[in-house]
C-alpha cells in the first residue's frame, strides 16, 4: 500500500509546471519556491511511510506547498502578543523602545550619521562621546561606556581591573542568571582569579578584609537580582564595602544588574537599589543592562570614577564588545525622557506597563472581554483578579497586580489551546494555571484584540 503510493510522488519537475506553483514563481523568489516544492513533496513522503494518510491528489500537495512557502516566507524573527503578562520577558525579547527611540534609530539607520565623527572639529571622532554625557547627567558619575550587553561590561571591566588578580566576591552573589550568565565563568573569561569569602547566607566584612593581598585587583559586588535568601543573613553594605576598598586602595565593582533609574517605592514597588544611589555611595564602576527595567535596546552600560573608565576605554577587548549606532540612538532617545521622570514613566514602555494601575488593566480586560463576544460558541470567557510578573531576572517577590481574561474552550483543553495560539500566524504567547489559558491585559495591547480574535475564531465553531 505505502510503497505504491510512494510511487505515485510526482515529480519535482511536474510540480514545478503545475498553474498554482508557476503564479508562485511570480510573487516569490526562484530558490523559496524550488525549495517549498521539495519540502511539501517531502512532508507527503513522511506521511506516507508513517501511515498518516492513505491516499492524495496533487492538489492536496499543492496546498502543502502553499503552507510552506507562506510560513518560509515570514521573517524567521517576528512579532509575537505576549499574554503572559512578564514585562521583561527575555524570551520574547526584553524591553520594548519607546517612540522617540524607534524614531531615532530610523531617522539614523535612513541617513549618514556623525557615528565618528566631530561635527565641530571636522575630524575623526569617538561613538561613545554622543551618548557619555546624557548618562552621566542622569546618574552623577564622572564617565560612562557602553558595550554589547552588561554580560559583556561585567568581562571587560575585569579583564581591564583584575586580568591575573584576585576579584573577592561574597559566595552569597555568585548568582546565575538566566542560565547563561554565571559570575564565576564570567571571571574566568575575564581572567580575573575568584575568591569567594563568606559562606551562602551570611558574610562579613572582615570576611572580605582578611582575604585582601598584593594581589587583590577587585572587591566585587554583584546584585543577586533573581533570588533572595531569607531568615539568618548578613551582607556588607555599599558604603562599607568602599570604605574598605579606599583603605587597601582597591577598586570597588558592582553589577547591579537591572539599571533602575528612578526610585521605585515611590510607585508602590518594593525596593531595587538605584544606579545613582550606588555612585553616590561611592562605587567605584558600576555596570547595568540597557533592555531590563531602564527600558531600552540590549545594551550594557559601565558608569565610574574616569580614571577607571578611561583605563577600560583603552582595553582593545573594548572594541570586540562595541554597541553600533541603532543601540546607541535607541540609548541616547531612552535616557532622555529620563530627564524628567514623569515623561519616562508616560513613554518608556516597560515602565509604563510596570505601574499600570489595575483599574486600568481591568478595564482593558473588560474590553476584551467585549471584543470577544464573537468567538466561536464552544469559547468561555471570565475576567478575574491575577498577578504578573516583573520578568528578566528583575524583582522576583514582586507580585503586580493585574487582571485577566480566562480562556476555555468545551473543545479544547488548555493545553491544546495553548498551542494553538503560540502557533498562530501571530503567535499569541500566554500562560496556564489550574488547566486554563490566562490572557494578562498588563502586556497586550488594544491594537492586538483584533488578532486574538481571529485566532480563535481561526479554531472552528
Ligand atoms: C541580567 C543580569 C546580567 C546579565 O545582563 P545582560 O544584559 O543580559 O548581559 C548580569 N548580572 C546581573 C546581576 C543581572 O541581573
Amino acid at each position: 500500500m505505502g510503497k505504491e503510493l510512494l510511487r505515485k510522488l510526482p515529480k519535482v519537475d511536474i510540480l514545478l509546471q503545475h498553474s498554482k506553483v508557476e503564479e508562485a514563481f511570480e510573487n516569490n523568489s526562484r530558490v523559496l519556491v524550488i525549495e517549498a516544492v521539495r519540502e511539501a513533496l517531502e512532508d507527503t513522503r513522511k506521511n506516507i511511510l508513517e501511515g498518516n494518510i492513505q491516499e492524495f491528489t496533487i492538489e492536496d500537495i499543492i496546498n502543502t506547498f502553499n503552507d510552506i512557502l507562506d510560513k518560509n516566507n515570514k521573517p524567521k524573527l517576528r512579532k509575537v502578543i505576549n499574554a503572559a503578562g512578564i514585562v521583561i520577558h527575555t524570551n520574547l525579547g526584553r524591553s520594548l523602545l519607546c517612540d522617540k527611540a524607534v524614531n531615532q534609530v530610523e531617522d539614523i539607520i535612513k541617513n549618514y550619521n556623525n557615528l565618528e565623527y566631530d561635527i565641530d572639529k571636522g575630524a575623526r571622532g569617538s561613538r561613545y562621546s554622543h551618548i557619555e554625557d546624557i548618562i552621566k547627567e542622569i546618574t552623577g558619575a564622572e564617565a560612562a561606556l557602553v558595550v554589547n550587553n552588561n554580560a559583556a561590561a561585567v568581562m571587560l571591566v575585569l579583564n581591564t581591573l583584575c586580568e591575573e588578580k584576585e576579584a573577592i566576591v561574597s559566595r552569597g552573589q555568585l548568582v546565575e542568571i538566566g542560565g547563561s550568565f554565571r559570575v564565576p565563568e564570567v571571571m574566568k573569561f575575564s581572567k580575573a582569579k575568584l575568591v569567594e569569602v563568606g559562606t551562602t547566607n551570611r558574610t562579613h566584612l572582615y570576611d572580605y578584609e582578611n582575604n585582601i593581598t598584593e594581589n587583590t585587583g577587585v572587591l566585587l559586588k554583584v546584585h543577586t537580582s533573581n533570588f533572595k535568601i531569607l531568615g539568618f543573613t548578613e551582607d556588607v553594605s555599599a558604603e562599607e564595602l568602599t570604605k574598605l576598598g579606599e583603605k587597601y586602595d582597591v577598586p570597588v565593582v558592582e553589577d547591579i544588574g537591572s539599571g533602575v533609574l528612578i526610585n521605585l517605592q515611590s510607585y508602590g514597588l518594593s525596593y531595587e537599589p538605584t544606579v545613582q544611589e550606588s555612585v553616590k555611595k561611592g562605587i567605584d564602576v558600576i555596570t547595568f543592562s540597557g533592555d531590563k527595567m531602564l527600558g531600552g535596546p540590549q545594551a550594557g552600560i559601565i558608569i565610574g570614577k574616569k580614571k577607571y573608565i578611561d583605563k577600560i576605554k583603552k582595553n582593545q577587548l573594548t572594541r570586540a564588545l562595541r554597541v553600533d549606532k541603532m543601540t546607541l540612538a535607541a540609548l541616547e532617545a531612552t535616557l532622555k525622557c529620563y530627564l524628567d521622570e514623569e515623561t519616562a514613566i508616560k513613554e518608556i514602555p516597560t515602565l509604563n506597563m510596570m505601574l499600570t494601575p489595575p483599574e486600568e488593566i481591568k478595564k482593558k480586560a473588560q474590553l476584551l472581554k467585549r471584543k470577544l463576544s464573537t468567538a466561536p460558541k464552544h469559547f468561555s470567557f471570565h475576567i478575574e483578579e491575577d498577578y504578573s510578573m516583573v520578568g528578566g531576572g528583575s524583582m522576583p517577590e514582586e507580585k503586580l497586580k493585574t487582571y485577566v481574561v480566562k480562556v476555555k474552550s468545551s473543545k479544547f483543553s488548555a493545553k491544546e489551546l495553548e498551542g494553538e495560539l503560540r502557533n498562530y500566524e501571530t503567535p499569541i504567547i500566554s500562560r496556564i494555571s489550574n488547566d486554563e489559558i490566562y490572557l494578562d491585559l498588563r502586556t497586550i495591547f488594544k491594537e492586538d484584540f483584533e488578532i486574538i480574535l481571529n485566532a480563535l475564531k481561526a479554531l472552528g465553531e
